[in-house]
Formats: structure tokens, sequence, C-alpha cells
């Protein structure tokens, strides 16, 4: 009996270029090959010459380690987060593919999430990152790949350490969940409205160049099922 999560699937399938993104790692593109610093802890990269990656792989290779290396090890490198953490947000990058759970609904029954999309169309901002300051110097110098600049710092180079939120930083599950629930059923009724208008505006204009009324009514039911499916699963686990 599989009880394992899918990790292997979850590393073959990762986009890496989505990875990179996510992790906010600067990326330079030369020809079809996209240049990052090396994130191999080992590996003090100073220029972006070294480590690659192109369109559709699933890795970057260094070529200075020799190395090819995966989403999940460039994940925990960059966050400092364990081998597990590093999955939950390759899952989620993914947009949540359910092949990785082998008994997900009993693994994950008090654990709710949502996309980035799906917090997008609901108009949930996703947590993102702050800025700790740690240096400040007169010259620009290459950085540590986990600091950057405070660019709205314009009397010098602020160095500044980056930390990462998730929800889970500033309140309980529950009341994530809550909050989730609460929003996609707010966005349920506004898409009901515009759902409703529409169809009214459809009947007047009785075929008659209706095409993109019809489009603006498609689309503004896919995103009102979107909004039903994130209610239904958000009611579900805070039941
Ligand atoms: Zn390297």
């Amino acid at each position: 009996m599989a009880t394992k999560n899918d990790y292997r699937r979850l590393k073959d399938e990762a986009d890496i270029a989505a990875v990179i993104a996510y992790l906010n790692i600067p990326v330079k593109k030369m020809g079809y090959n996209y240049f990052i610093p090396c994130p191999h802890p080992d590996h003090a990269d100073q220029h972006p010459t070294n480590c690659y990656f192109r369109d559709g792989w699933n890795n970057v290779f260094c070529t200075a380690c020799g190395k090819s290396m995966k989403a999940l090890d460039i994940i925990m490198w960059t966050l400092g987060c364990s081998y597990g953490e590093a999955a939950d947000i390759l899952w989620e990058i993914e947009s949540c593919p359910e092949w990785y759970y082998a008994k997900r609904e009993k693994k994950k029954k008090n654990s709710f999430s949502i996309t980035r999309e799906e917090a997008a169309i609901i108009g949930i901002h996703y947590p993102g990152h702050l800025l700790s300051p740690c240096n400040i110097s007169t010259d620009k110098e290459e950085l540590n790949p986990k600091h950057e600049y405070d660019n709205s710092y314009i009397q010098g180079y602020l160095e500044c350490k980056v930390h990462r939120f998730t929800y889970r930083d500033f309140m309980t599950d529950k009341q994530y969940t809550c909050i989730v629930k609460n929003k996609a059923l707010e966005q349920i009724r506004k898409f009901s409205e515009i759902e409703q208008f529409l169809k009214e505006l459809l009947s007047i204009e009785k075929g008659k160049q209706d095409r993109t009324t019809r489009l603006l009514l498609e689309s503004c039911q896919a995103n009102k099922k979107i909004c039903v499916d994130i209610y239904n699963r958000a009611k579900i686990a805070a039941a």
C-alpha cells in the first residue's frame, strides 16, 4: 500500500522557471539560457554565468559545480526550510496536483490551502517578503542570494535580509480558512450579480453582436465556479 507522498513526480514535473520566479532569484537571459547565481550552499557564486536553466527544464545546471540541482534542494537552500516544507511549496507552485498525496483525504483533513491564482480571484493578497536592514555601504556589491538592496533607500546601498512569510505567521489555520471562506462567498455574490446582468444584456441583444457579452459571461461563470470550489473546500476544512 503506497502511503508516501510522490516527491519524485513532484520534482520531475517541476517547472524550474516558475520555481526560480517564486523564490525571487534574479535571472539573466542569454540566448536560450537563463543564468542565475548558483544556489548551492558550497558555491559562493558572485556572477550569474555558471548556473543556468532553459525553458521546460525541471532543474538547473551549474558548470562550475558540475552538478544539476532540482527544485526541492533549491527551495530548501534559498528559504532555509525543511524538505517537507519545500515539498509543500513546490506542490503549491505546481497548482496543488491531486496525485501528490497517496492518501490525501486522510492526510490533509485539517489542512487547507489555495493556489496563488485562486487567492488572486478572491482578492486575497498572498503574503510576500519583508526586508530587514543588515548593512549599509556607499558602493554596490554582489550580494548573498538571500539578501537584496532596499531600493526605497536612496542615501546609500542598504543591504537587507529577506524574510519570507506565509499566512501561518499571522493567523491560525482556522482564521485563515474563515477569511478565505468569507472572501470566496463575497466573490460568488459579485460574480452572480455580473452573471445576471450579462444574461439580461444577452436577452436584449438577441443574437446581435453578442460575442463579447458571451465571452464575458463565460469568463464570469468560470471564475464563479472557481470561487464555489474554494468556498466548498474552505467549508469542509472549517467544519
Ligand atoms: Zn555552482
